[in-house]
């Protein structure tokens, strides 16, 4: 089988690792996913099991969902320990870039990293990556950040390390960022990487359960509102998308992570390949992007919201007002007629 990761690069990151205990500190995203969460926990518990020391560093909070892997304590959130983090950020000697493709996608965080003057790895299956690393894992044909890190784990001769307890994170990334296998997920190599992690005898059932089956009732109804409610239809163009402003999802108790997927859904209607949700965030309108097909929803982010992210997955942000921001959409997608109507699966 064709590596996926350079030997050169396996090289160099075993050269970090040798002679001794390193102080290793992993960072990922705002707004950290299940990819996030998983990939950048099970990197922490292997690194752990070779003997290092690790931390996790978050931007802000995660979802309660995601709140279980063994290992997740090793997590600290920037905005609860601000000098607790910047402290772990000092006392680093190897910084690890996990699921982002630019360190301004790390938050606030960036402002510490940009100071760091040790080795950095990135690694992540995002397109473009920019330069800020000394060593960089990047593969778009990865499903998940997850698999990479497989990959890297693999590629170092320790696949027998990966117990349950770095599985069941690893799994848990591949599983939220390909919606159980919904999409990106036609290259074997995935399935080869999951019989492995199932092979240590993690409970997959239990884990989708946990990731997936974890609607509070409030949320149910905030979905069936937005369905039902909330979504503009826009055939012509294979379009369709909804926003939530502050007051309607505080009408639903709002938490973080409650409308995780819910711009997935409309994607479901038969002829929809390109989706929408705005939700007022923090004085900004923040964008979810789906699409199906060729539709690259990150090149439309990057030249409309100033975002960015996968083809088929991206976002931005505006500040717009909402209504200003659902117009500006509104006027753009006519636009894309041509692009629309030949996205398909
Ligand atoms: P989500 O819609 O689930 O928040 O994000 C989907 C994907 O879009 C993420 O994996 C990330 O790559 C990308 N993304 C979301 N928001 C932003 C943003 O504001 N800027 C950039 N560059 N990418 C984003
Ligand atoms: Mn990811």
């Amino acid at each position: 089988m064709l590596k996926r990761i350079d030997l050169d690069v396996v090289k160099s990151i075993e050269g970090l690792l040798k002679n001794g205990r390193k102080r290793i500190t992993i960072v990922t995203h705002v707004n950290p996913d299940g990819d996030a969460i998983g990939s950048s926990v099970g990197l922490s518990n292997y690194l752990r099991k070779l003997g290092h020391f690790c931390k996790v560093l978050v931007p802000n909070d995660y979802p309660e969902y995601l709140q279980w892997m063994k290992g997740e304590e090793v997590v600290t959130v920037w905005f609860k320990a601000k000098y607790k983090a910047i402290e772990i950020i000092e006392n680093t000697d190897i910084l690890f870039f996990l699921d982002f493709n630019e360190e301004m996608r790390c938050g606030a965080i960036a402002e510490e990293t940009k100071k760091f003057k040790g080795p950095r790895v990135l690694i992540d299956h995002h397109p473009h990556p920019a330069d800020f690393t000394d060593i960089t894992i990047s593969d778009t044909g990865a499903c998940a950040t997850a698999e990479l890190v497989y990959e890297l784990i693999d590629a170092l001769g320790d696949s027998d390390l990966v117990d349950e307890s770095v599985a069941e994170c690893l799994f848990s990334g591949i599983l939220t960022d390909t919606g159980s296998f919904n999409y990106n997920t036609s290259n074997p190599r995935t399935y080869e990487i999951v019989g492995q992690l199932l092979k240590t005898g993690i409970d997959k059932d239990r884990i989708h359960s946990r990731l997936f089956d974890n609607f509070s009732h409030d949320r149910m109804k905030l979905l069936g509102y937005c369905l039902n409610d909330k979504m503009v239809y826009m055939p012509e163009f294979k379009t369709a998308f909804f926003s939530l402003t502050q007051e309607e999802l505080a009408k639903f108790n709002f938490k973080p992570g409650d409308t995780e997927g819910f711009v997935n859904f409309p994607l479901s209607i038969k002829d929809v390949v390109f989706t929408a949700i705005f939700m007022e965030k923090d004085g900004k309108i923040k964008i979810s992007f789906r699409s199906k097909g060729t539709f690259p929803t990150n090149k439309f982010a990057s030249e409309h919201f100033r975002g960015g992210g996968h083809v088929n997955a991206s976002g931005g942000e505006t500040n717009l007002t909402m209504d200003e921001a659902v117009q500006k959409f509104v006027d753009l997608v006519p636009q894309y007629a041509e692009e629309l109507k030949i996205s398909m699966l």
